[in-house]
């Protein structure tokens, strides 16, 4: 079989593991035995996997693919604490994933879109446009290469590339292998997904009561700037998407994060910082400040630490319990909303939300 042939291991679920190893005159418990040996043992070479016979590991070498693409490198930063992995996908694109070592944790910052449509003008992702969505085997393929390099993943974050509610099809399975204890089993509490506000995503978790710890990038909260940072502000307003993260998370019972991306000038004010905390405190959110990882192609600049820690003090002092997120990796330009389609087979389908 060629290898584009071949089933996508993290495309068959787990419910079907009998009926696949049947069709593939395999024992019945022998996908059992791989899942075990890529989410308990981080293994993902079927000759490593001893307790499958050679014959039947000889079978699933020509049957299966672990690993969705063509190729995988890593570049680690100058300070040691976050190396990006670079993922090529079948048509050339290239994806990322960024591994981030805290103290006592390491979290792996996602992929699940190749480029994003959303656009905002302060992301170098959104500059790209997008591609395509990843399917389940991308976006599950990015822990399972990461793993099986030597990280201790303990957290994911959706925070690489792409608007993971644009892409639920995949982003939901996907989160089940990543939490379920037939897969990777982290804690779903470990694993957030941030958004940049994609209602029908929100009304579709909503829906179907689906919990996941969700992130809000606000960009601001005051309606006229936000629309001219993030242009998705046009389709799905703040002023109405508020109320619907409000019965998320009442609904969960659960604290939302409000990402908040300081651009010097621009949604810096102390009236920015205003809006900001009667928003929070309308969804009893708490806010993690990030101030801009600046790039050439974004027309924007970072505030200064003494603003960002004034800033910081303003939402304090109105009762919002902030964080900052210190930038990790620049040098490899691997921190938030600085990852980028490297390699561009053709032109962007579509820049906007459908
Ligand atoms: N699409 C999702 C998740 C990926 S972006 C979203 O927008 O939420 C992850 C986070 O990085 C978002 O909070 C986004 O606002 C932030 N971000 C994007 N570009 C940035 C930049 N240049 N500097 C700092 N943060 C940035
Ligand atoms: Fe897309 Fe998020 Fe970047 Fe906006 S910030 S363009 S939604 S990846």
């Amino acid at each position: 079989m060629t290898t584009t042939d071949k089933d996508l291991f993290f495309d068959i679920h787990p419910d079907t593991y009998s009926q696949w190893a049947a069709q593939n005159g395999l024992p019945k418990y022998c996908l059992e035995q791989v899942s075990d040996w890529i989410t308990k043992h981080h293994c993902l070479s079927f000759d490593d996997m001893t307790n499958i016979s050679k014959k039947n590991r000889s079978i699933l070498a020509d049957r299966l693919r672990l690993n969705p693409f063509t190729s995988v490198t890593n570049q680690k930063a100058s300070d040691g604490l976050a190396t990006k992995y670079i993922f090529t996908l079948d048509s050339g694109v290239c994806i990322e994933a960024v591994a981030l070592q805290e103290r006592g944790y390491e979290t792996l910052c996602v992929s699940s879109q190749a480029g994003c449509p959303v656009d905002c003008k302060f992301c170098l992702t959104g500059i790209s446009g997008l591609k395509r969505n990843l399917t389940v085997s991308e976006i599950v393929g990015q822990l399972a290469i990461v793993l099986a390099n030597n990280h201790h993943i303990t957290h994911i974050v959706f925070m690489g590339m792409g608007e993971p509610l644009l892409n639920l099809k995949a982003v939901l399975p996907a989160m089940d292998w990543f939490q379920e204890p037939w897969g990777f089993h982290i804690s779903r509490r470990h694993i957030t997904v941030s958004t940049s506000g994609y209602e029908p995503g929100i009304d579709y978790l909503i829906k179907n009561n689906r919990y996941l710890n969700l992130a809000f990038s606000v960009g601001s909260a005051i309606p006229s700037i936000r629309e001219t940072i993030m242009p998705i502000e046009k389709r799905y307003p703040i002023t109405q998407l508020s109320l619907k993260l409000r019965q998320y998370s009442s609904q969960h019972n659960r604290k939302l994060t409000l990402e908040y991306t300081l651009l010097a000038t621009v949604n810096d004010t102390d009236l920015c910082a205003d809006q900001l905390i009667q928003l929070a405190r309308f969804l009893n959110a708490k806010v993690n400040l990030i101030n801009l990882n600046p790039h050439p192609m974004i027309p924007f600049e970072p505030v200064s630490h003494k603003h960002l820690m004034r800033f910081r003090q303003r939402l304090v002092m109105g009762g919002v319990q902030t964080t900052i997120r210190h930038p990790k990796g620049q040098d490899i330009v691997a921190a938030c909303g600085q990852l980028q389609l490297t390699a561009v087979a053709d032109t962007p389908i579509s820049r906007q939300p459908k």
